[in-house]
């Protein structure tokens, strides 16, 4: 079985579908969360998804912001705007599904959050000395987030209590056996580890592996879509530079 592992998906339909084209089979979506906010296509990027059946996918804080779950103020300016522009946008089953999405979720091996284990909505896991913190509440021997647009793997070691950071390999499997591990797999539609390629990634429950994909998707035709809706500046040109 094939998992397609997303995250971060930001209302960027041309980054998604060019993700869905390129991600070879699989049986299932694996969503990370905040699959609105920053880019053109909201209501498209949730339709796109909820067309699989197969579909398990948890609230990021752009998600809730829509719905007014959180507090705006923690929001900067430019995605502050973007959020209610994607408010007005949005129809009522699409906000339906939105309302409909957990903060985590998990089986017997994993456990999917936006942000982290301890707090799933809002704490960003950008430090070994964090992701140490929230093994502690990680039930599962893996655990996957987003929230951050950054792909990385914090390994944690038992035989002295202390966690490090790898990179996520480009296209080779990382064996998943006998680990605890937090692995984000990047951002699908606004990277921002300086690489201004989609990311995904592949979870193989037959080999028991995981391998992280980037492709190139057309970056101009959401920037024009951005620009249409009159969407802040700042947040169409980062897409150039995956910042
Ligand atoms: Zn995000």
């Amino acid at each position: 079985m094939r998992i397609l592992l997303l995250s971060d998906i930001h209302a960027n339909l041309v980054a998604l579908e060019t993700v869905l084209r390129n991600a070879g089979d699989f049986d299932q979506i694996w969503c990370l969360g905040d699959v609105v906010g920053y880019g053109p296509d909201p209501n498209e990027c949730i339709k796109t998804l909820r067309a699989y059946n197969n579909l398990v996918c948890v609230a990021g804080n752009h998600d809730w912001a829509v719905l007014d779950k959180v507090d705006l103020e923690e929001f900067n300016p430019d995605a502050r705007r973007a959020v209610l522009w994607t408010r007005d946008q949005l129809d009522i089953q699409n906000l339906d599904w939105l309302h409909s999405l957990p903060d985590s979720f998990r089986t017997d091996h994993f456990t999917l959050t936006h942000g982290s284990p301890r707090y799933p909505i809002w704490e960003y896991v950008l430090t070994p000395a964090t992701a140490r913190v929230n093994f502690e509440y990680l039930d599962t021997p893996i655990g996957f987030i987003g929230h951050t647009h950054v792909p990385v793997i914090y390994r944690y070691h038992d035989d002295d209590d202390t966690v490090t950071a790898e990179p996520l390999p480009e296209d080779i499997p990382v064996p998943l056996d006998n680990s605890r591990l937090m692995i984000n797999p990047g951002s699908v539609g606004q990277p921002r580890d300086g690489d201004a390629r989609a990311a995904f990634a592949i979870l193989d429950f037959d080999t028991m592996t995981l391998m992280h994909h980037r492709i190139e998707y057309n970056i101009l035709a959401t920037q024009l879509k951005m620009g249409q809706a009159n969407l802040p500046m700042r947040l169409i040109t980062r897409l150039s530079y995956g910042w």
